[in-house]
């Protein structure tokens, strides 16, 4: 058996008016996370890390934010496309450990329902996607409530 990891790694710019999606729900704020998709930017690590894991480019080569195509899409396409993608190479999702790097609000309450959800576009149980919240102390793009970041590590086998 083959056993990779792959790390994900992205930001996306806090603004009025948009929704924020975090983990493939939609989360109630005053601001939301800009991108051509919907932003989401703990979906958009887990893929990333997946596809590194694979070694198979990242999202932006899959998904190219210039493709009217992905114009405000629902990142849980993505991931399932992703899957998709780590299957036809043969692999199969170990598990996943994230970060989300927020300010406000606080994502606590949500993450049994993202783990949830991930784990339901994995195939894999929600025992096995970790996600962890932290704010940056008021420190930088992340505690100005500028933007939003996250870190994703996981490993797949084959
Ligand atoms: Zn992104």
């Amino acid at each position: 058996m083959k056993i990779r990891v792959g790390l994900g790694y992205d930001v996306h710019q806090l603004a009025e008016n948009r929704d924020l999606w975090i983990g493939g729900i939609n989360i109630p704020h005053d601001k939301g996370a800009l991108g051509h998709s919907d932003a989401d930017v703990l979906l958009h690590v887990i893929c990333d890390a997946l596809l590194g894991a694979a070694n198979l480019r990242d999202i932006g080569f899959h998904f190219p934010d210039t493709d009217p195509n992905y114009k405000d899409v629902d990142s849980k396409m993505l991931l399932k496309d992703v899957i998709e993608l780590l299957t036809g190479k043969g692999y199969r999702v170990g598990n996943i450990d994230s970060t989300v790097c927020l300010q406000r609000p606080k994502l606590n309450p949500h993450i049994p329902e993202m783990q949830s959800v991930i784990a339901g576009l994995c195939g894999i149980d929600p025992e096995d996607v970790s996600i962890k919240a932290t704010t940056s102390e008021q420190l930088g793009f992340v505690g100005k409530e500028e933007g939003i970041s996250a870190y994703a590590v996981v490993l797949i086998q084959g």
